[in-house]
C-alpha cells in the first residue's frame, strides 16, 4: 500500500493547478491517457483562460466572491505570466494566451508539473473506491490501494459522482450547462447566423447576441448562456423569445418597410424583407405569416405591422439540450465547504473545479473557477 499526503483525483485544470502549488507529497492521478486533455479543446482551440471583468454575477452563487477573494483573475494571470505564459484580450475582456493557441498552456502547465518533485502522475487510473479511514482515505485502483491524509476530487462535472455517493457527501444533481438547445423545426434556418438578436426566455434571461440556427436547434453563446440559467433552474423546455433586429425600434422598422415597400411596389415582400434579414430568415417569417408570395404593393398596414411583431418577437420552442455541452451545472454546494473548499462534514476531503456547485457562464469564468479552486486547496498543502 503507498502512502501519500495528497492525492488529487482528476487532472484537469483545477488537479493540475493543485498539484502544482503542492508542496507535500502528493499523487495526482488521471484517468485517461493523458493529463489536461480538455484544456486543448478550450475556447475553440485558443483557450480562454479567464476574463478581465470577473464578478460574480457571471456565477450561480455569489459565495464564489470568497473565493475570488483569495485569488482572483488577476493574480491568475500573474501566475501565469510567471509561469512564461502571456496573454493577450479582446474586446469581451475575454484573455487568451498570445500564442493563441491551448497547446502553450497545456504544455507550459505540463512542464512546469514535470519540474514539481513530490508530485507523482498516474494516468489510465481510475479509482474504484474510496474509504474514510482513522487517518485519512484509501484509494483503491483495480491493480492497488493508496491511502492519503487529505484527499482532493477534481473529477469534473459527473464523473466525480461515484466517489461522492461513497463518501455520503450529498449533491446537487449535475446537468449539462453551456450547450446548444435543441428545438422544434426550424425550417430553412440550417446554418443561419443572426448577429445583435436579443434572447428572452420569461423573466429569467435576456441577453443580446450571436444566434446560429440549426435545423432543430439553436446555438451560439448568447444560446450558451441562456442554457447556464436553464440549468440552474431545473428547465429543459420552454419559449424562447427572440428580438431578430435588437438595435431597430418596432416603430423605426415598420417605417424601414413602409418606405422600402413604397419604393419598390412591384418587388416581393419577400424581397423587401431581404434588406432587413438573411434571406432564409426572411422566407421563413414571411411563411410564417403566409405573405411569401405577397407582392409589396399588396400588402396592408396590418400585415406589416404583424411582419414586425414576428421579427421583434420570433418564438422558438425548446425541447432539450443538445450534445456536447462544455460545462456541468450541479455539484457539491459552497455552503458545505469551508474557506479552504474543504467539506464541513468530511473532515480532509477538498473539492474543486466543476464537481463544486459552480458555474459561470461563457468567457473563461469556468477556467477561472477551476485555477481558483485549484490554487487555494494546493496552496494549503
Ligand atoms: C469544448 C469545451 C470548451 C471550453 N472552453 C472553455 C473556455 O474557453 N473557457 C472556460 O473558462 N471554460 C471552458 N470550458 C469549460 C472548462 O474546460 C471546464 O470548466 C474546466 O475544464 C473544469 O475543470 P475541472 O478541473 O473541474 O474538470 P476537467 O477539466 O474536466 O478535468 C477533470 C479531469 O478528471 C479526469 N477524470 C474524470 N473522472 C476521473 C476518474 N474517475 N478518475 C481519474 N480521473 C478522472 C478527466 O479525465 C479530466 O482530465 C470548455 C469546456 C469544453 C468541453
Amino acid at each position: 500500500m503507498q502512502q501519500y499526503e495528497v492525492i488529487i483525483i482528476g487532472a484537469g485544470a483545477s488537479g493540475i493547478m493543485c498539484a502544482l502549488n503542492t508542496s507535500q507529497k502528493t499523487l495526482l492521478i488521471e484517468a485517461s491517457e493523458r493529463v489536461g486533455k480538455k484544456i486543448l479543446a478550450t475556447g475553440n482551440g485558443k483557450c480562454n483562460i479567464t476574463n478581465n471583468h470577473l464578478d460574480v454575477k457571471f456565477y450561480n452563487t455569489p459565495l464564489v466572491a470568497k473565493y475570488f477573494a483569495k485569488f482572483n483573475q488577476k493574480q491568475t494571470l500573474q501566475y501565469f505570466a510567471d509561469l512564461g505564459i502571456f496573454t493577450h484580450f479582446d474586446d469581451e475582456g475575454r484573455r487568451y494566451p498570445l500564442s493563441n493557441s491551448a497547446n502553450t498552456v497545456l504544455d507550459i502547465l505540463l512542464k512546469a508539473l514535470s519540474l514539481k518533485r513530490n508530485v507523482t502522475t498516474m494516468v489510465n487510473t481510475v479509482p474504484l473506491k474510496i474509504t474514510k479511514t482513522q487517518n485519512g482515505f484509501s484509494v483503491a485502483t483495480q491493480n492497488q490501494t493508496f491511502t492519503c491524509r487529505k484527499l482532493v476530487i477534481a473529477t469534473g462535472g459527473n464523473s466525480g459522482m461515484q466517489y461522492l455517493q461513497q463518501l455520503h457527501v450529498a449533491y446537487v444533481d449535475f446537468k449539462p450547462s453551456l450547450v446548444g438547445l435543441k428545438t422544434t423545426r426550424n425550417k430553412g434556418l440550417a446554418g443561419v447566423r443572426v448577429s445583435n438578436v436579443r434572447v428572452k426566455f420569461d423573466r429569467l434571461f435576456d441577453e443580446v447576441g450571436e444566434i446560429l440556427f440549426k435545423e432543430d436547434g439553436i446555438s451560439g453563446i448568447v444560446i450558451f448562456n441562456l442554457s447556464a440559467h436553464l440549468a440552474r433552474n431545473h428547465l429543459r423546455t420552454g419559449k424562447v423569445v427572440i428580438d431578430l433586429l435588437a438595435n431597430i425600434e418596432s416603430d423605426v422598422l415598420l417605417q424601414m418597410l413602409q418606405a422600402s415597400v413604397a419604393n419598390n411596389p412591384n418587388y416581393l415582400l419577400l424581397d423587401v424583407v431581404e434588406g432587413l434579414l438573411h434571406k432564409s430568415l426572411a422566407k421563413n417569417l414571411l411563411e410564417k405569416l403566409a405573405l411569401d408570395k405577397k407582392v409589396a404593393k399588396d400588402s396592408t398596414a396590418q400585415e406589416l405591422r404583424s411582419l414586425v411583431n414576428l421579427i421583434k418577437n420570433y418564438v422558438v420552442e425548446i425541447t432539450g439540450y443538445a450534445d456536447n455541452h462544455q460545462v456541468h451545472a450541479g455539484g457539491v454546494d459552497l455552503c458545505n465547504l469551508d474557506e479552504n473548499l474543504q467539506h464541513q462534514h468530511v473532515p480532509n476531503l477538498y473539492l474543486i473545479g466543476e464537481v463544486v456547485n459552480v458555474d459561470g457562464v461563457c468567457g473563461g469564468y469556468n477556467l477561472q473557477w477551476a485555477w481558483t479552486s485549484g490554487k487555494i486547496v494546493g496552496e494549503k498543502f
